[in-house]
Formats: structure tokens, sequence, C-alpha cells
């Protein structure tokens, strides 16, 4: 009888431990993985490059495509609001549409070298100057710097891609830039 109570409890223990490992594994498999989070983002812009040897050195428009992505974490956390995330799509969201969409949304973006800049200013329509020729690749670099002086100290941006038209796109890499 005293033995068939110790096996018993003996199952119990097995069983039990068995949980507080599974646990245990579920932790450690979850802790410091990293997620990249990408958010997608539109805006309508009109440019002209300065000295340029073709056709885009007169005024014209694009439908531009902005894709953020971040790398970071799942806060683990399971009293906290933000539980199993990396970052709040929702905060990411304003952080780009405060820095970058509202700024260059329906905005004519000239070098302030350009000859179009006198005119531009007469003209009493949304201007944005940059101390640099407004390529995409410049306004990737651009946006880049201003992206990662907003996150949170725990996610990084990881990569930005911006589509110049359906065809065209450049992307900034946190990898080729440390
Ligand atoms: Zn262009």
């Amino acid at each position: 009888m005293f033995s068939r109570v110790r096996v018993a409890k003996q199952k119990v223990y097995n069983l039990f431990a068995g949980f507080v490992l599974s646990f245990r594994r579920l932790l450690t498999t979850f802790a410091g993985m990293k997620i990249r989070l990408t958010k997608e983002f539109c805006f309508e812009a009109s440019h002209a490059l300065n000295n340029y040897d073709g056709l885009c050195r007169n005024v014209h428009g694009h439908s531009y495509k902005l894709f953020v992505t971040i790398k970071g974490s799942p806060n683990q956390d399971c009293q906290s609001p933000k539980y199993g995330m990396v970052m709040d799509f929702g905060d990411l969201k304003r952080i780009v549409q405060r820095r970058i969409i509202e700024v260059y949304d329906h905005a004519l973006v000239l070098n302030k070298d350009n000859s179009f800049v006198s005119a531009a200013k007469s003209m009493n329509t949304k201007l944005v100057l940059t101390d640099f020729q407004p390529t995409c690749e410049n306004m990737l670099i651009h946006f880049a710097q201003i992206i990662s002086s907003e996150l949170p100290e725990e996610v990084e941006l990881q990569e930005l891609k911006l589509h110049e038209t359906a065809t065209s796109f450049a992307t900034w890499c946190k990898e080729d830039n440390k």
C-alpha cells in the first residue's frame, strides 16, 4: 500500500516537473527571439533634380510607397498591454505619419539650390526644401535618420524601401550602414 502511494506521488511529481520543463522551454524559445515588422505608407509628391541630365530635371510627380521595417523581440511581460508585440503598429504609424507623410504628402520637394525654388516660393504651394538632391536614395537616408531617432530603445530600424514607381525602388538596410 505504502509503495503504491509512493508510485502515485512520483507520477504526479513527474507530471508537474514535465509541465515546468515545457514552460521553461517555451520561455527559453521565445525570449530574445528577433522579429521584423513592416508597415507600408503611401504619399504623393513632386520633385525636380538639379543639374540632372534627363527628364527628371523637370518638375514631376510620383506616387511614393514607403515600407518601414523594424526589428526587436516580442514583449514577454504578460501584464503589459503590449504583451507579445515587438512594437504596436499604431505607434509606428503615428511616428511615420507625423515625421514623414504629413511633411512630404502633396509637397514639392526641391534641393534648396534648385533654380525652381524662387518660382515655387511665389506660388504659395506646399514646399519642402532639402540640403540634398531629392532622389529616392537620398530621401531614404534622410528618412532613416528621422525614423531611427523616434523609435523606442528596444527596437531598431532594420530596413526602408521607397518605391518611386511600381518598378523602381531603393532600399536602405541597417547591415549596410553600421
Ligand atoms: Zn522623379
